[in-house]
């Protein structure tokens, strides 16, 4: 059988990390994607949050056709790797709406959960609080507003983070129901 590929989107500063590390932690079925980034690693974030790479490398990789999507967010690119999951596992994609869609095109089966913050002050505090520069947190938060309308109609699951143990339990269930019905349709 394919393995499910969940896709978690929504905008930064909205806890997705946080949420797809537990999610991963708890359900050792699910594989998370390591992204490549040409972003700079900020400080205090971990060595393998990302593949931290050059933009030469970067486009080198794009390239080979080494990506099963790729975008330019806020100038930086990151990547998805074709994802070579071990056997049994289902794959977890953590990535912007862009890219998001490009997954979507590619493989029409994929589950798309997006993650909305419960307000933006909310997402402006978590944005800051990562240590974005001001600038960057407005950009992101401009961002964001853009392109909600179109992460909701596009999802198949809106969630909102307003208690992180609650959204995980909901992502975790969601994640389930899915496995369910995609067995019993087989
Ligand atoms: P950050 O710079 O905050 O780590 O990430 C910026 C945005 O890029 C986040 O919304 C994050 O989910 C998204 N992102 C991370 N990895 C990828 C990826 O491989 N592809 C795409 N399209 N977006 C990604």
């Amino acid at each position: 059988m394919d393995p499910l590929v969940v896709i978690v989107s929504g905008p930064g500063g909205v806890g997705k990390g946080t949420i797809v590390s537990a999610l991963v932690h708890r359900d050792e079925r699910l594989w998370l994607s390591r992204s490549w980034t040409t972003r700079a690693q900020r400080e205090g974030e971990a060595d393998d949050a990302y593949v931290f790479t050059s933009r030469d490398d970067f486009e080198a990789h794009i390239n080979r056709d080494g990506f099963l999507e790729w975008t330019d967010f806020l100038g930086n690119l990151y990547g998805t790797p074709l994802p070579e999951p071990p056997p049994g596992r289902d794959v977890v994609l953590e990535i912007e709406l862009q890219g998001a869609k490009q997954v979507r095109e590619r493989n029409p089966d994929a589950l798309l959960i997006f993650v909305l913050p419960p307000s933006r002050e909310e997402q402006q505090v978590r944005l800051t609080g990562r240590g974005d520069p001001p600038n960057k947190v407005l950009e992101r938060l401009r961002k964001a507003e853009e392109e909600e309308p179109e992460g909701r109609e596009l999802a198949d699951h809106v969630v909102v983070n307003d208690d992180l143990e609650r959204t995980i339990a909901e992502m975790a269930g969601i994640i389930d129901r899915e496995r369910l019905s995609r067995s019993s349709t087989r």
